[in-house]
C-alpha cells in the first residue's frame, strides 16, 4: 500500500492579555472597573504611562506616553501606582493554565505567549475559546487569542482583531484564520504589522507607495534585494503569511531578574545614587535566590531627566546571586559611565544570563563560601522578621 504523505499544517495561538496591569488594578481594587485610568506615573506628571485602561485608551490614552501629556489629554485620568509583584503572580498563574494547555508554551512577555496545539484534535477555534474561559474562570483576567497557521499570522490577526474592538471595555476577542487565507488576511494590512519591517524601511517602501503587504508580496525580486538585502526572500514569504518558525517551549524560568526605580525628584548626588544601587542590587540578588537562580551578567540602566536611557552592562568570570558581587559590578558600571552630576530620573539593576548557581569551591575559596553563608543568614532574617531587620552598615548610615 502506497502511504499517503500529507504535510500537517500548524494550529498556533498567540495569546494577549487585555490590558494586562489595569486589568490586575481592577481585581485588586474593583471600583477601578470601566474608569478612566492607567498605571504609571505620578499625578505632578513624572514617569511614563505604562498601561491605560480600555476607557482611558477610547480618550487618546497609550502606554509609553508621557504621563504629563496624558492628564493634558485627559485631566481626570485616575493615576494608579503599579504594584508589579502582583503582576508576576498573575503572569505566572495564567502560563500555568496554558502549560496545563500544552507544553508547547513560549512565554512571549508578562502577559503574553504562542501555544502550539497542532496535537490536540479539537478545532483551533474551540481550544482558544476554552482558554479564553479558563483563564477569566481561574484567574479573572480578560485575554484575546489570534489562532493561525503559524506564529507569524497568529500574532497579527491577534493585534488586528483587538483593534476592531472599540467599546472602551476589554476586547476579549478570538480571531481565526482559516487555512490558505493568511495572505489575503494580510494584503490591506499596513507593512508595519509585519516582522521586520522597521520603521526606516517602512518609509522608504511608502515613498515608493508601498504600504500594504500585499504590495510588499507582489515586489519584483530585485525591489526585494534593494529594500531588504538577503532577507528579501524572507520578506515576501512572511508578506504571503508563510512562517516556519516554531513554538519554543521554555523552563518558565525568568531569563532576567531585574529592579529599578524611578524617582519622586531627580537625583544627582553620588552618594544617595550608589546607595539605591546597592538597595536595588540586593532586591535582584534576593529574587534569584529565592528562584535558585545566578547569572553571570550584571546590567545597569540610566535614565537621566531628559528621559534619555543608557543600559550597560559586564561578565563575571562565573555566576552569581550574591548582593555583593552583584552590587560591586554595579557600581563599577555606574561609576564609569554615570555623567557626574547629571540629574538621574531612574535606575535599574539587572543580572542576566541565568542558570542554576554552582560556586566551583575551590581550596582558598574560602571567602566565596563565608559570603554565601552569611547572605543565607541574612535571607533567612529577612523571611522571618521582615526585609529591614537587617541593613549592611554602609546602607544604614546612608540612609536619610
Ligand atoms: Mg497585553
Amino acid at each position: 500500500m502506497r502511504a499517503i504523505f500529507k504535510t500537517m499544517k500548524r494550529k498556533i495561538i498567540h495569546l494577549d492579555l487585555d490590558a494586562f496591569f489595569c486589568s490586575v488594578e481592577e481585581l485588586l481594587d474593583p471600583s477601578l472597573k470601566g474608569k478612566v485610568f492607567a498605571v504609571g506615573g505620578s499625578p505632578t506628571g513624572r514617569g511614563v504611562i505604562t498601561s491605560a485602561s480600555y476607557a482611558a485608551r477610547l480618550l487618546g490614552v497609550r502606554s509609553a506616553m508621557p504621563t504629563r501629556e496624558a492628564l493634558n489629554l485627559v485631566p481626570n485620568l485616575i493615576l494608579v501606582r503599579s504594584g508589579f509583584r502582583h503582576y508576576s503572580e498573575y503572569s505566572d498563574k495564567v502560563m500555568e493554565i496554558l502549560r496545563d494547555t500544552t507544553p508547547v508554551v513560549e512565554q512571549v512577555s508578562v502577559d503574553e505567549a504562542f501555544l502550539d496545539v497542532s496535537d490536540m484534535p479539537q478545532p483551533i477555534s474551540s481550544i482558544a475559546c476554552d482558554l479564553q474561559k479558563r483563564v477569566l474562570n481561574e484567574t479573572g483576567l480578560p485575554c484575546s487569542l489570534g489562532c493561525a497557521t503559524s506564529k507569524l499570522v497568529a500574532k497579527i490577526a491577534n493585534d488586528y482583531g483587538k483593534k476592531q474592538v472599540k467599546s472602551g471595555l476589554s476586547p476579549q476577542k478570538v480571531t481565526v484564520i482559516e487555512e490558505g487565507k493568511e495572505a489575503e488576511f494580510l494584503a490591506p494590512l499596513d507593512i508595519q504589522a509585519l516582522w521586520g519591517v522597521g520603521p526606516k524601511t517602512a518609509t522608504h517602501l511608502r515613498q515608493r507607495g508601498i504600504n500594504t503587504i500585499g504590495r510588499l508580496a507582489a515586489l519584483s525580486d530585485a525591489d526585494l534585494k534593494n529594500y531588504f538585502g538577503m532577507h528579501g526572500v524572507s520578506m515576501r514569504r512572511r508578506a504571503q503569511g508563510i512562517d516556519a518558525s516554531p513554538v519554543h517551549p521554555d523552563s518558565g524560568e525568568p531569563k532576567s531578574v531585574s529592579n529599578e526605580v524611578t524617582f519622586h525628584e531627580d537625583q544627582d548626588e553620588e552618594v544617595s545614587l550608589l546607595y539605591r544601587l546597592r538597595g536595588l542590587s540586593e532586591k535582584v540578588g534576593a529574587r534569584l535566590r529565592k528562584a535558585d537562580l545566578a547569572g553571570s551578567v550584571v546590567q545597569i540602566k540610566i535614565r537621566y531627566s531628559d528621559f534619555s536611557t543608557f543600559t550597560r552592562q559586564a561578565s563575571l568570570k562565573e555566576c552569581t546571586n550574591l548582593d555583593q558581587d552583584i552590587f560591586d559590578t554595579a557600581q563599577d558600571l555606574f561609576l564609569k559611565h554615570w555623567v557626574r552630576d547629571r540629574p538621574v530620573r531612574l535606575l535599574g539593576v539587572g543580572v542576566t544570563n541565568l542558570d542554576k548557581p554552582h560556586r566551583q569551591l575551590g581550596l582558598f575559596d574560602n571567602d566565596g563560601a563565608k559570603r554565601e553563608e552569611l547572605t543565607k543568614a541574612v535571607d533567612d532574617l529577612r523571611e522571618r522578621f521582615g526585609k529591614d531587620i537587617i541593613k549592611r552598615a554602609d546602607t544604614l548610615k546612608k540612609k536619610n
